[in-house]
Formats: C-alpha cells, structure tokens, sequence
C-alpha cells in the first residue's frame, strides 16, 4: 500500500485513477464522494474513476516510524549520499527491502510514499 500526504494528511492509495487524467484517485475528504483526483483537482464519484491496470508505477521512497511507534516521526531509508533513497515503484523498493534482510512482515509496517513528480506545467 503506498501513500502520499497532503497538507499534513495521510491519503492511502486506492488501486483507482482517474477516467479523465488517468492519475492514481485518494480518498475524498468529502463524504458525498468516494474519491478526489488532485491534478484535476476535484472529488469524484466511483463512476468517474476506473480501476488501474497492473502495477503502480510511481517512484516512492520508503519510511517507517521510528522505534516502530507510530507516534514517532518517520525516517527515511537513505542511499550511499544520505539522500532520500527513490526507487522507481513500490515492487522494486519491496524487492530491495527482502533482499537487505527484511521479512514480509516487516513490510506491513513500512511506509511506501509516492514522490510527486514535477511536471513541466508546474514550474
Ligand atoms: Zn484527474
């Protein structure tokens, strides 16, 4: 399951993107809809979204709280240059993670967060 935050909130990834952008959906905050899109920034009903096809594809970097209390802010798994370290999708950052001694329980616990990806439209 990965995750983006906004304005400080969590938003889990709903496996749905957009029928108009094709952008993953998160979960709407407003209770008449089931879901928002943020790039064409609007709530959605289920009808207007559709599932996403295969794997999720976004970079993400991968968190957990520190101590494993979740109260505790997250830290960050860093490459060799202490940069946050961006793998291209979660599979892969999944993949890294079994192969450097971490169990398939561990994972549960981690946080998969999608780097927003600046778009030329943005700048
Ligand atoms: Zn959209």
């Amino acid at each position: 399951m990965s995750c983006i935050f906004r304005n400080g909130k969590r938003y889990d990834n709903t496996n749905m993107v957009c029928r108009k952008c094709g952008k993953p959906v998160w979960e709407s905050d407003d209770s008449r809809y089931e879901y928002q899109c943020f790039t064409c920034n609007k709530d959605l009903h289920s009808i207007e979204v559709k599932e996403q096809d295969g794997l999720h594809h976004s970079p993400v970097i991968v968190g957990r709280h520190i101590n494993g209390i979740t109260l505790n802010d997250l830290e960050w798994l860093l490459d060799e240059n202490g940069a946050e370290r961006i793998f291209s999708n979660q599979t892969e950052a999944e993949a890294f993670l079994l192969k450097n001694g971490f169990a398939e329980d561990d994972l549960k616990w981690m946080i998969f967060l999608e780097v927003e990806q600046e778009t030329d439209a943005t700048r």
